[in-house]
């Protein structure tokens, strides 16, 4: 039986038993009341128990009792337990979460909306320089860089940023953030010296190679125009040869070149000088003498917008996109180059009508050394560095190269520049 049953059950038998002796004793009204008056004390008398027992926390066993209070304190006392067990288990959970992101070689640190910092572990004191005593502290005005400081800002934390330890300008880290909850941030710092000199010393040594190369392949080369002059045809086999070996010689010059622009690229500082983009463009399109001739090159200024940039580098560039559009399109096939500006970009469209590129190889074309291996009629000679040069030039102008094409229609390089590079005319 229910216990609100058994409740109701013995209050109406009480009430029987005074509606039984009220009638015989023509006393019901102050029966009735004496019964109202006990039941409410009853129950004011357990409620204060209760509240006295919530009180003190609630936590020995509950007092005896009986009927429905028992069911209540019963439940109460079970939802407790039940808490605390709970409770444990979170503390427990919590406990391991800190012991492993104190073992965490790299530094972590929480910060709020503010900047502020919520927590860092160990890590982070050792590598950032922080101190316990930082927490609330804004991390801008504890890790000072600029880089750091516009990274922060700037709320586009794909990539990391690499910056010199506070404490040791010796090592180098990279920085990442990542948004969670509620307008928090989980800051890291990883420990890359190691890479960054091994990195360095790739660029170093590519660099150093091609450097090296330039002077035998000169002598090379020459010598080579010594047998093509001194060849009078009565051997075909050493003219072909010579042929051959001229051509191949040509290749490893551009390989060369392309090497040590992408080395220079890697390393360099950047210049900022003004260009003028449509008289480049121009420059550029005349010394394709042959194509421009046949009328296959359309070139069209809507924008005498400038940039600020390095000609050099965005002169080799617009040249790779327009070398490239030219050797991969029929020659019956007109190349469109448009130079405009939008309402936040300045823009280059160097469209052709050539093969294309399949959406796979899209996305791989601006490797170093990749190149789309595809059974064409006439071999077209290239080193495979062209598009990581275009890559590397644009992301020095913080602009984007944006590649549509498709298979057999068309391709259409675009190089997108941010309207920060607008060079005021003067
Ligand atoms: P390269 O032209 O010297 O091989 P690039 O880096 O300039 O090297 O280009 C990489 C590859 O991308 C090329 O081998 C070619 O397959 C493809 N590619 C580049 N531009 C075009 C284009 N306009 N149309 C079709 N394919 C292209």
């Amino acid at each position: 039986m229910g216990i609100w049953k058994r409740e109701l059950i013995i209050f109406l038998l009480l009430f029987s038993v005074v509606c039984l002796i009220g009638l015989l004793t023509d006393k019901f009204t102050q029966l009735l009341l004496a019964l109202m008056l006990f039941s409410l004390l009853r129950h004011l008398y357990q409620i204060n128990r209760f509240e006295k027992w919530l009180r003190t926390g609630g936590q020995s066993s509950y007092p005896k009792t009986t009927g429905v209070w028992e069911e209540i304190y019963y439940h109460v006392y079970r939802i407790k337990k039940n808490n605390k067990r709970r409770k444990k288990k979170l503390g427990k959970m919590v406990d391991q979460f800190r012991q492993s992101t104190e073992a965490l070689p790299d530094a972590a640190v929480v910060l709020n909306a503010n900047d502020e910092i919520e927590w860092a572990n160990k890590a982070a004191l050792d590598v950032l320089g922080l101190k316990r005593s930082d927490k609330g502290q804004r991390i801008p005005n504890l890790i000072r860089f600029p880089e750091f400081i516009q990274y922060l800002k700037s709320k586009q934390y794909d990539e990391p940023v690499i910056l010199p330890s506070p404490l040791n300008n010796e090592i180098m880290l990279a920085v990442r953030i990542t948004n969670y909850g509620a307008g928090l941030r989980l800051l890291l710092a990883q420990d890359v010296t190691q890479l960054k000199q091994m990195e360095r010393m790739r660029k170093d040594f590519v660099a150093n190679v091609s450097h090296e190369l330039r002077t035998p392949l000169t002598v090379i080369k020459g010598y080579l125009e010594t047998l093509e002059d001194m060849d009078d045809g009565m051997s075909p086999l050493l003219t072909t040869s010579v042929k051959n070996m001229q051509g191949q010689a040509e290749r490893m010059q551009h390989l060369i070149e392309d090497l040590l622009l992408l080395a220079h690229l890697e390393t360099k500082s950047k210049k900022h000088e003004i260009i003028n983009i449509p008289e480049l463009l121009t420059q550029i399109c005349h010394e394709n003498e042959a194509a421009l001739e046949i009328g296959r090159i359309e070139l069209t200024l809507d924008s005498d917008a400038m940039l600020i940039g390095e000609e050099h580098e965005l002169r080799s560039a617009f040249t790779n996109l327009l070398g490239n559009a030219l050797k991969y399109s029929p020659d019956d096939t007109p190349v469109k180059i448009r130079w405009y500006q939008t309402e936040n970009r300045l823009l280059l469209d160097v469209i052709d009508e050539g093969e294309g590129i399949a959406t796979t190889d899209v996305a791989r074309i601006t490797e170093r050394f990749y190149r789309v291996e595809t059974k064409r009629v006439k071999k077209i000679n290239g080193t495979g560095l062209g598009l990581a040069i275009v890559k590397h030039v644009l992301m020095r102008h913080d602009a984007q190269l944006i590649i549509r094409s498709e298979w057999s229609k068309g391709s259409c390089f675009q190089c997108a520049f941010p309207l920060k590079r607008l060079a005021t005319k003067y």
